[in-house]
């Protein structure tokens, strides 16, 4: 997919969660009914402010509900927010829509409700179904309730159901991970992503690292892990098509998500939602009472914004694309940048294949397993200068 030639897509922040977990570092917040409802009506408006990007966003054909948990908030507010979606921005006709959903969410009516709404593709935060675990990261459910949750899903009639795992938890016995992984493969998801815990500064966790209270986990037993993740997922029937996610086919790949990795425009709503035209960057404001308080003054709640040069936009979609199994396409890198990437990086290249990081298939630069297990820094050794 060339970013030229692919819709955009629609980003839409739901902040609310009805317990915070304490290694969480999204913009998230408990709160009632009520302000709940009170969010929903500054959503709504300021979905109808950018009515005069349609031209910058023209025909989105992904739209996603994520946060936060999009399931905290009742039917009559997401069908509010999707009628305001479609009354102000140009959607076309047959644009899928994403929804992420806690497990403690799902029942037979609220999946129903969701599938009315349009819902193709359900993201299930499941996390693990090790009650320990569970517990160990804060989550209200338990592992049956995952599994049963994954079950209703299932009879409603979703394209995709996907399931979010977490790995890499301090002192988890390997054999847990592992059971984790083969209890999910045995309920058919289509789609799965696997994240490694991260321990980010200022949330709980990261407290009770700096206080000596918890560790990480050595890098070489992540690596491992990583690397077991994504051969026992393969082995079955799931391969990855980018570091965290896997797919049981291409069909099941998240649209939306892949136009992040193929650098292709996305408008974001909500607090903290990114948004990106091509050439521009802008934020919305983290927290919800600024975010509140610009739209009710009638302006659109922007925190900030970068103009991207050439160089940047090369960076990010080597960076982006080496996250990916399609990798990074040589030709179409170099007419948009005008950098031939073999070229100008060739002992380095050299270097990268025989250290079994990257492959280059035809016209195509490609991560291997063990590459994209190190795809932060692999990007970051190139030289873009032009030629
Ligand atoms: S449910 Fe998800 S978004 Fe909400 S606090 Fe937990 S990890 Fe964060």
């Amino acid at each position: 997919m060339k970013p030229s030639e692919a819709n955009p897509g629609l980003y839409l922040h739901i902040p609310f969660c009805s317990k915070i977990c304490p290694y969480c570092d999204f913009a998230v917040l408990t709160g009632g009914p009520e302000r709940r409802r009170r969010f929903t009506d500054h959503l709504v408006r300021e979905i109808s402010m950018w009515a005069d990007e349609r031209s910058t966003f023209q025909s989105i054909d992904t739209i996603y509900f994520g946060g936060g948990t999009p399931s905290a908030l009742a039917q009559e507010d997401l069908t509010r927010i999707l009628e305001a979606v479609q009354q102000n921005l140009s959607i076309r006709d047959d644009a899928w829509v994403f929804f992420e959903a806690n497990p403690e969410d799902v029942t037979p009516e609220s999946v129903r409700n969701w599938r009315d709404l349009g819902v193709c593709f359900l993201s299930l935060g499941i996390q693990s179904f090790d009650a320990d675990a569970l517990r160990f990261l804060g989550r209200r459910h338990t592992p049956e309730e995952a599994r049963r949750s994954i079950e209703i899903a299932r009879g409603a009639g979703f394209n995709t159901i996907s399931i979010d795992l977490i790995y890499g938890l301090p002192d988890q016995p390997f054999e847990i991970w592992k059971r984790t992984l083969e209890q999910a493969v045995a309920l058919q998801p289509d789609h799965l992503s696997c994240y490694q815990l991260t321990i980010h500064e200022g949330t709980p966790f990261g407290f009770r690292l700096e206080r000596g209270k918890m560790s990480e986990l050595p890098e070489d037993t992540q690596g491992e892990l990583f690397l077991f993740t994504h051969s026992f997922l393969k082995d079955s029937g799931y391969p990855a098509y980018e570091v965290s996610n896997f797919a049981r086919s291409p069909e099941h790949r998240s649209r939306h998500n892949q136009k992040y990795w193929h650098h292709v425009p996305y408008l974001g709503v909500g607090p903290s939602a990114h948004s990106f035209s091509g050439m521009r960057r802008w934020w919305n404001e983290r927290t919800l009472k600024p975010y509140e308080a610009r739209i009710g003054t009638g302006e659109k709640p922007i925190a900030g914004s970068e103009e991207l040069t050439r160089s940047d936009l090369a960076l990010e979609t080597l960076m982006l694309g080496l996250r990916t199994v399609d990798g990074i396409d040589l030709i179409s890198f170099r007419d948009s940048y005008g950098v031939d990437l073999l070229k100008r990086n060739e002992p380095l290249v050299e270097r990268l294949v025989r250290e079994g990081l990257l492959k280059v298939e035809g016209n195509v630069l490609v991560p291997t397993l063990a590459g994209l297990a190190v795809t932060d820094s692999l990007a970051r050794v190139f030289e873009l200068g032009e030629r």
